[in-house]
């Protein structure tokens, strides 16, 4: 296993409980997940569907919040943390990247990944450049003033990918990010997730079906009775 000199967990989960309910009776969907995600590390989570892997992302990304446990960010506790500071964590340390892409119609390639920089309070003349050096480095250089419209399915999801990286989070969750991607497609978006890891050393947790691509990371997870279970 890779852990880098880091010896704290980018995100560590700690007996993690979500259950919703469904009329009276409760529907326990993690029922005590423990998984640490490590610098430099790209972990497969790969489990059927409805088997909670949105669920276990949505809280390591602390989108929501669970019943149980404890989320713990460069191990730091963040139950008691109040709306603002899981915002400001959010923003800072943690990218997420969906099966479909999420991008602002209105906005270009470039202002896509602009937008969270400029949220964060950096300067209009440094986000261009930040923008237009992560959008290069995933092939796009010749895309940024394209609007998603005007872009493949492949070059919407890494420029979505170039979005989730723009504030250098220590985390990159991504939930099914080629899901909606033809193979070769899927292999092009999978490749420039895996260059992002070695490059920047972000901890990263990719939900995904296909067991080909989850085969050449370097984890393999999967969940089992609502409890996360190494695969091999
Ligand atoms: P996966 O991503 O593995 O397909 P999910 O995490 O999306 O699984 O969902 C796990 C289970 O939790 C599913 O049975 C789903 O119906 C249920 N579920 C998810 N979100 C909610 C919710 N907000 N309210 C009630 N049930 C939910
Ligand atoms: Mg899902």
């Amino acid at each position: 296993m890779e852990q880098g000199t880091e010896d704290v967990p980018v995100i560590y989960l700690h007996e993690i409980k979500r259950q919703y309910m469904q009329g009276d009776a409760p529907l326990v969907i993690l029922d005590g997940v423990k998984l640490a995600l490590w610098a430099g590390q790209s972990v497969a989570l790969v489990a059927p569907s409805g088997s909670g892997k949105s669920t276990l992302l949505h809280i390591a990304g602390l989108l929501e919040s669970p019943n149980e446990g404890e989320v713990y960010v460069a191990g730091a506790p963040t139950s008691q943390l109040s709306d603002m500071e899981r915002t400001q964590i959010r923003r800072t340390e943690i990218g997420f990247v969906y099966q479909s892409h999420r991008l602002l119609p209105e906005f270009s390639a470039l202002e896509n990944v602009m937008l969270p920089q400029m949220i964060r309070g950096l300067k209009r003349s440094e986000t261009i450049k930040r923008s237009t050096e992560i959008l290069s480095y995933l092939g796009l250089s010749d895309r940024v003033k394209h609007r998603p419209a005007e872009l493949s399915g492949g070059e919407q999801q890494r420029v979505a990918l170039a979005r989730a990286v723009a504030n250098a989070p220590r985390a990159l969750l991504a939930d099914e990010p080629t899901g909606n991607l033809d193979p070769n497609t899927a292999d092009h978006v999978f490749q420039a997730l895996m260059q992002l890891v070695k490059a920047t050393r972000v901890a990263m947790l990719i939900a995904t079906h296909n067991m080909d691509l989850a085969g050449r990371m370097d984890r393999r997870v999967s969940l089992v009775d609502g409890k996360v279970v190494e695969l091999e």
